[in-house]
């Protein structure tokens, strides 16, 4: 019989598998995390700004909703969370409208998608059932699919969307104190050193998963390293499972995912352009007779980067510039000073704030572009027409060799960290259940 190095390898050291190495871990299972970055979290990146006292999210910020998995973990870890507050205003022609405002014909709108026999398109539903509803109605759903689902309108789900706005995401939302990486450090601290190994900068090429183990190949700096385990917990971004073999950046592996392919049809990543400005002073605070001090989204539908928020709770000078679905998919791959302009513009135009105010004000930015990055390709998942399958297929085990979490992996509020840290813990419990029957056997 073949002795394995580890009893499981995890690739990817994101949330998701982060949090399984540690639940291996603290069962008494060694454990071999491989990542391709040279940091942990993977979309979870909190940036520390020189001289500034704040973590900047350029990847996950918040909470949303209940996410008992999430809080849960954060308690474990000693960690707090701070509950967001303020107002949704809207730019409109006639000036600034606050959240509120014709949202119970929103929800009308996706109670009539949720109660559809057969699902179709956002796009699809809103041209051919739309007459039904207020031309801003229309315009605000697409607006909230694009922002927040990061969701292509022709491709998204329209059922999928109605359900998951009609769940708890969209009520209320609190942040990490100190951001997401201190979960992040926890879960890699709680590794027992001595039967655990951590391979940061260690991109995997290959997974062989058809014998007696898995056998892992992967590329660190110039050199080949393989690896077998017992089994192993692919954490990859689903766009990288949709990869074809021979494109760059793609992961072979052996026997195929011919198993997995219509898991994988069913979900889409959509792209973000996050950009975090960093200000001297919240100036907003004091324009429009100060009605912007309690604002914590700001929106305008024609913007490029149609959502701004600021940090409160906190009164920093802090102002996330965000643009999802396809807004982001034109800007992606466009120079950073490109993309800072739209997203100063953006400001200037949500804010009604003179440009020479706000450049004076201004400090720095700091700029992400999800779909750029080679080991993610976009934000988070969406799920398509048809594709409410899709989580619990991808989810499901391979031959008790491949396990598999992720975002999109997760059938409860795909495309949140709740979601990858659910799966993660729930694939490493899975593997922990079939050691413990095969070593009773
Ligand atoms: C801009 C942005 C904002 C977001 N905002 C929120 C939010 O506010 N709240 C929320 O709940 N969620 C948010 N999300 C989503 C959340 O970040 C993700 O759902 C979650 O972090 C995904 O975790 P994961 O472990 O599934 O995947 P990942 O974090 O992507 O982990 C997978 C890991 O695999 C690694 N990898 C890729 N290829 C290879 C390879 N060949 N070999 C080895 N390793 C490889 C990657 O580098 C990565 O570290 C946001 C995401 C983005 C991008």
């Amino acid at each position: 019989m073949h002795v394995a190095d580890f009893d499981v390898a995890v690739i990817g050291a994101g949330a998701a598998g982060l949090c399984a190495a540690a639940e291996l871990s603290a069962a008494g299972l060694s454990v071999a995390v491989i990542e391709a970055r040279d940091r942990l979290g993977g979309r979870i990146y909190t940036h520390l700004a020189p001289a500034f006292p704040y973590p900047i999210e350029l990847g996950a910020e918040f909470i949303h909703g209940e996410a008992p998995v999430t809080r849960e973990s954060l308690r474990r870890a000693g960690l707090a969370a701070v509950d967001t507050a303020g107002r949704r205003l809207t730019r409109h022609t006639r000036g600034l409208s606050a959240e509120g405002d014709g949202f119970e014909e929103v929800e009308r709108l996706m109670r009539h998608a949720a109660s559809l026999q057969q699902d179709e398109s956002i796009a699809q539903f809103l041209s051919d059932r739309g007459s039904r509803y207020a031309p801003e109605t229309l315009a605000r759903v697409r607006m909230m699919a694009e922002g927040f689902d990061a969701a292509d309108p022709q491709r998204a789900s329209v059922k999928a969307i109605a359900q998951e706005w009609g769940g708890s995401s969209l009520e209320g939302s609190s942040r990490p104190l100190g951001g997401y990486a201190p979960l992040l450090d926890h879960w890699a601290r709680t590794l027992d050193v001595t039967r655990s190994r951590l391979l940061l900068s260690t991109e995997v090429q290959a997974i062989e998963w058809g014998g007696e183990v898995v056998r892992i190949v992967a590329r660190r700096a110039s050199r080949t390293l393989a690896l077998s385990t017992q089994r192993a917990i692919v954490t990859l971004p689903v766009s990288i499972l949709q990869l074809r073999p021979t494109e760059p950046g793609a992961v072979r592996f052996d026997p195929d995912l011919r198993d997995k392919a219509r898991a994988l049809a069913g979900v889409v990543l959509g792209p973000v352009i996050k950009v975090v400005l960093q200000f001297r002073r919240p100036f907003w605070e004091e324009l429009d007779d100060r009605r912007l001090g309690d604002a914590l989204f700001l929106h305008a539908a024609d913007a490029p980067f149609p959502t701004l928020w600021t940090a409160l709770p906190l009164r920093i000078p802090l102002l996330t510039a965000w643009t999802g679905g396809p807004g982001a998919e034109r800007l992606s791959g466009a120079g950073r000073s490109q993309v800072i302009e739209h997203a100063l513009a953006s400001v200037q135009h949500i804010l009604a704030v003179a440009e020479g105010r706000m450049l004076e004000e201004l400090s720095t930015a700091h700029v992400y572009d999800w779909r750029s990055d080679p080991f993610s390709r976009g934000a988070y998942c969406y799920l398509a027409v048809g594709g409410q399958e899709a989580p619990a297929l991808l989810a499901k085990p391979l031959r008790d060799r491949l396990y598999f979490a992720g975002e999109g992996a997760a059938s409860g509020q795909i495309g949140t960290v709740e979601a990858a840290v659910a799966s993660g813990r729930d694939a490493a419990r899975g593997i922990i259940r079939a050691a413990q029957a095969h070593a009773g056997r």
